[in-house]
């Protein structure tokens, strides 16, 4: 019988306004810090935790990350933690900017910090690293045998950034509870390596759960770049549960379809989790769930703007054959897909892809 896994973060914490405070929780890491961020981050940011730093006399080197999260780009930013001789990384940003700091104290083997200041996916929490080619396209997971020391979300800063980059990840969480039940019913290995425990599966319910009663007030409060209890709620929801509960429940259709739809152009412009959410839509379609399920997640994506058709994820014209590359794709030996509870062919995702697009299409126009 196959070992149950949970792992998580040492330590996750969330509040408005913390980045002041960042040095408190990190000092004890004893570090020089490389801090990875975007130009765009590091001018929000750098002053903040310069001030910080100072204040408890801490070391760091701030390193610009530019371009993609490749290999060529990681073998880059590892040269120069290593030129400054620094002792921990610290990752602050998006998805790639995360991955990429996961990348570098993988190889590095280092204490990993990660401030994530968009809640779009479920990367920070996690220890996987995806890793794309310097085109943008998927290349491959990278499974770090750790996950972040710390994990620290200042949710003011998160509703400071676009409403659109919150809705991304309820797209990433909302696929969470249905990728692991996906798992749980196959008895398949989870990301951690092994069967789903207890508290991995209830997280990953809680996760959809809290999308359902705050999804929505969240959002339109982050429209106003305010932090309400929803807001609190929903980003614990975006980065832990769905992070915790997606690496330990397991992957399955939905990240696999997302997957597929990044051989398409047209899609890179498109987040992570607008195209894991309509891998979800995908996914139901597939498995063929409940109408009323398919509905409430349906209904979910639409009250916060997440793409329910291939139009809104940007495909139009010669949308048959370019499906048919997104289920072959999809459907690669390794991937997720085939962690479904039954045999998953090109052929079924194919059809389930334009059955989603369908009904998606029926509810807007409805
Ligand atoms: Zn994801």
């Amino acid at each position: 019988m196959s070992a149950k896994i949970i792992q998580a973060p040492g330590k996750y914490i969330q509040g408005a306004g913390i980045l002041s405070s960042v040095a408190t929780y990190i000092k004890h890491l004893n570090a020089k810090f490389l801090v990875l961020g975007d130009a765009f981050v590091l001018g929000l940011t750098q002053d903040i935790l310069s001030a910080s730093f100072e204040r408890e006399n801490i070391a760091c080197r701030f390193s610009t990350f530019t371009g993609e999260c490749s290999r060529n780009a990681i073998a880059t930013i590892q040269a120069d933690a290593e030129k400054n001789q620094c002792t921990a990384i610290i990752g602050i940003g998006g998805g790639k900017t995360i991955d990429a700091a996961k990348a570098v104290s993988y190889y590095l083997g280092l204490p990993l910090v990660i401030i994530p200041t968009i809640a779009s996916t479920d990367a920070p929490c996690s220890s996987w690293s995806v890793l794309y080619t310097d085109n943008g396209e998927f290349d491959t997971y990278l499974d770090l045998p750790f996950n972040p020391t710390l994990v620290l979300v200042d949710t003011q800063i998160i509703a400071n950034a676009p409403a659109r980059l919150l809705a991304a990840g309820i797209g990433d969480a909302l696929a969470t509870w249905f990728e692991a039940r996906a798992c749980r019913q196959s008895a398949s290995s989870t990301m951690a390596g092994g069967l789903p425990t207890v508290a991995a599966l209830s997280i990953a319910k809680q996760c959809y759960e809290t999308l359902l009663t705050d999804a929505k007030i969240a959002l339109l409060a982050v429209e106003r770049n305010v932090v309400t209890d929803a807001v609190e709620r929903i980003v614990e929801a975006n980065t832990y549960l769905s992070g915790v509960g997606f690496e330990s429940g397991g992957l399955a259709a939905a990240h696999a379809i997302h997957n597929g739809f990044t051989v398409l152009e047209e899609t890179h412009s498109m987040y992570h989790g607008e195209k894991v959410a309509f891998g979800t839509l995908t996914q139901l379609i597939l498995e063929n769930a409940p109408t009323e399920e398919l509905e409430t997640v349906l209904r979910l994506c639409i009250d916060v703007g997440l793409p329910v058709t291939l139009e809104q994820l940007n495909v139009t014209g010669n949308v048959e054959s370019k499906m048919r590359k997104v289920a072959a794709q999809a459907c690669l030996p390794g991937d997720t897909i085939h962690n479904m509870p039954f045999n998953v062919t090109e052929e079924k995702v194919y059809a389930a892809l334009l059955a989603a697009d369908s009904y998606g299409s029926s509810f807007i126009k409805a």
